[in-house]
């Protein structure tokens, strides 16, 4: 059997080798590094593949929720409403920007964002509200984007583990996730389900002027030349991974499907085994990973276990050679750098119990059936023991 990796990135830049090579010789011939050629097709060919009018490349995922709120001119003491159960750079730029982030209990079936905790968390002061697409799942959009235009507040889509998602809408309309919201952004870090060979990130939006702010923003807050009319920083995806992203993006669809297909076969495994909970596949139909809507892109399969010590089975996983995760450990409101005083614990009661319980199995393009079976077979013996 090969070596279980957690992310096979070297078996997946096998098959694409000769082409990322070349290109990379190309950008390297032509001195183009910063701002070339390749920047510019790539942000073309992203916006084709997404149906957005506008992606603004910038260099790395963090920096481009960064920005997306800078261009949505949100001030200090405005509250953001965002997940309690992600990733800490939603929070961190948040509270970077002198904005007051408010964070919110998730939901135990598709561990997105809690609509009745959003609409709970609402005060006169809220200007936005931050949806993470966590795992590769979209948040529930239609709802989202229903309170926020009561509410009027911005909606700002995290879609770093999620692109190449699609959501259907409840009047079956389709959208790329990213393209829902007023503003999106995503991270191109080697891991994830489109990453380059660097760090990278993009913002979307369909808001002609906002993408010029942006643009301007992501540059020195520059919109003519060493005039600097707003503040902005310094934040640019260079040629070289524009290149490389230009090579892979054709691929995204079949790697995302590459993606659920292991995932169908995990679930499949573990369907009799009464105290594990496998993923929502989909945002529509409960517990069945969905074709029709392609609405999850398992930037993570992620398992709930019962009655098990999950930290005993991430070492004995470990111990027979599969690598695994747990993400996340520990709920974003008890992390040091972001408790407050506001926060009460009976509103987190569902981030609380998926900290315990959750436990994320190898996944990437390349796993294969052996590889499959034997890390089921280990999950499987350890929790029914
Ligand atoms: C990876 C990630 C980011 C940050 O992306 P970087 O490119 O590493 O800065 C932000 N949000 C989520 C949910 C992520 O998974």
């Amino acid at each position: 059997m090969k070596k279980i990796q957690m992310v096979d990135l070297k078996g997946q830049y096998e098959h694409i080798k000769e082409q990322v090579n070349q290109s990379v010789l190309d950008v390297i011939e032509s001195t183009a590094f910063i701002n070339g050629p390749e920047v510019h097709q790539f942000q073309k060919e992203l916006e084709d593949y997404l149906g957005v009018k506008h992606v603004i490349p910038c260099a790395n995922g963090t920096d481009a929720l960064q920005i997306a709120m800078m261009g949505l001119g949100l001030k200090a003491g405005d509250e953001v409403i965002t997940a309690d159960f992600t990733f800490a750079a939603t929070v961190e730029v948040i509270a970077l920007l002198g904005l007051t982030p408010v964070l919110v209990d998730v939901d135990p079936v598709n561990f997105n964002i809690d609509i009745h905790a959003i609409k709970r968390a609402i005060t006169p002061k809220t200007k936005a509200i931050v949806p993470v697409h966590l795992f590769g799942l979209s948040a529930p959009m239609d709802e989202i984007m229903e309170i926020a235009k009561a509410h009027n507040l911005y909606v700002i889509e995290d879609n770093a583990q999620g692109i190449g998602a699609t959501y259907t809408s409840k009047d079956g309309s389709k959208k790329k996730t990213g393209a829902i919201g007023h503003v999106a952004s995503t991270s191109f870090f080697p891991s994830k389900n489109l990453g380059c060979y660097g760090d990278g990130g993009a913002i979307f939006t369909n808001d002609d002027d906002l993408a010029h702010t942006l643009r301007g923003i992501v540059n020195h807050g520059m919109y003519v030349r060493y005039h600097h009319d707003v503040v902005g920083v310094n934040s640019r995806l260079d040629s070289i991974q524009a290149t490389i992203l230009r090579a892979k993006l054709p691929n995204l669809d079949a790697y995302n499907m590459a993606r659920r297909n292991a995932s169908r076969k995990y679930t499949k495994a573990f369907e009799e085994i009464s105290n594990i909970i496998t993923p929502t596949g989909c945002c529509k139909n409960g517990n069945s990973i969905c074709d029709v809507c392609d609405c999850h892109v398992f930037h993570q399969y992620t398992l709930r276990v019962l009655n098990t010590d999950r930290d005993a089975l991430v070492a004995n996983l470990n111990a027979n050679e599969i690598p695994c995760g747990v993400y996340y450990p520990i709920p974003l409101h008890a992390q040091k750098a972001y408790a407050d005083e506001r926060y009460d614990e009976a509103d987190f009661t569902v981030t609380n119990q998926l900290v315990k319980e959750v436990i994320s199995l190898p996944m990437h393009t390349e796993l294969d059936d052996e590889q499959i079976n034997f890390i089921t077979k280990t999950v499987i013996d350890f929790v029914t023991k």
